[in-house]
């Protein structure tokens, strides 16, 4: 393995020398990337490989002896160059999966994370309780990035009705092909402009979830460099305390011409208490619900007002 850099991180090359089995050059990626400060090496190592190779986790850990064949191993090479400087892996493969489903995504989007997942499994349990099994609503994701929470729902729920909206045309277009590749688009509605100012003068939605950027702005340097310096700050930074996204909403409901039944965000660490009181003091007084994510953190709150 060699590998080589111009000290400011800029030009980072990584090279096999073949033949290498593939197990070789997974080894060697992985302590490249560990080298590079990758956290959890092995395993993006492996990912990438697999990816390279176009195959499952049977597959690969079965053929590890065999030989990597030079196309392969030129790929794997320029994928583990960029991941040694930070780039995630997802934006590398371009992919990621979200409850289940695969989602296409790039740099002009949030890559889809897994506490995102209970903000959808909520809402959809939410809406069961308020409206029962069958009933056909209409929802709205604002700030739609790759489609994530807008596709998802749209998938699990045959009957609704979908708004996606986002304040950038590329996260658009992206999460616009991911519905489309998981046969969604004709049911969702694409609104390109600032939260939910698009929605007025518009059919009400009867569910509003969102999940905004929400790093408070001091809060940006001290990011993993995989987020800060490859996601798009559009949909990461939230004003000085991160909750402008929040009370600019609450603000924009004035506008509508029916409020939603419902509203469902996700928030960062430490901010619940204040996203609970700014959606309960716009009228969500019937239920506030406050989710936890699978490390304890209160990830999510729900407002349902009364009719
Ligand atoms: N709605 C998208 C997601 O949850 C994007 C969110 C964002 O860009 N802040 O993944």
């Amino acid at each position: 393995m060699i590998m080589s850099g111009n000290g400011d991180g800029t030009e980072r090359q990584f090279h096999l020398e073949l033949p290498l089995t593939i197990r070789e050059a997974w080894l060697q990626a992985s302590s490249c990337l560990c080298a590079s400060g990758v956290e959890d090496g092995q395993h993006h190592a492996e990912l990438l490989l697999r990816h390279v190779l176009g195959w499952g986790r049977a597959a690969y850990l079965s053929r590890l002896q065999e030989l990597l064949p030079e196309a392969a191993a030129a790929a794997y090479e320029a994928m583990i160059a960029r991941r040694s400087l930070g780039e995630p892996t997802q934006y590398i493969m371009g992919e990621a999966y979200f409850y289940g489903l695969r989602f296409e995504v790039s740099a002009d989007v949030l890559i889809p994370r897994p506490e995102t997942e209970l903000l959808v499994e909520a809402v959809l349990e939410e809406a069961k309780l308020l409206y029962g099994e069958r009933a056909s609503l209409t929802a709205a994701d604002i700030g739609t990035g790759s489609g994530a929470i807008a596709c998802t729902i749209a998938y699990e729920r045959p009957e609704w009705q979908l708004v996606a909206v986002d304040i950038s045309l590329g996260a658009l277009q992206m999460a616009q092909h991911n519905a489309a590749l998981l046969h969604v688009d004709e049911r969702i509605e694409w609104l390109e402009g600032d939260l939910i100012m698009p929605l007025q003068g518009r059919v009400p939605v009867d569910i509003l979830i969102s999940n905004p950027p929400y790093i408070p702005e001091s809060d940006m340097r001290e990011l993993q460099r995989e987020v800060r310096d490859f996601e798009p700050h559009t949909a990461l930074v939230g004003g000085a305390d991160g909750l402008d996204p929040y009370r600019r909403m609450m603000g924009m409901l004035a506008y509508l011409s029916e409020r939603p039944r419902m509203v469902a965000f996700e928030l960062g660490q430490g901010q619940a208490r204040e996203v609970a009181a700014l959606v309960e003091q716009a009228g969500y007084t019937e239920k506030i619900r406050i989710v936890q994510d699978l490390a304890g953190i209160e990830r999510h709150v729900i407002g349902i007002r009364p009719l």
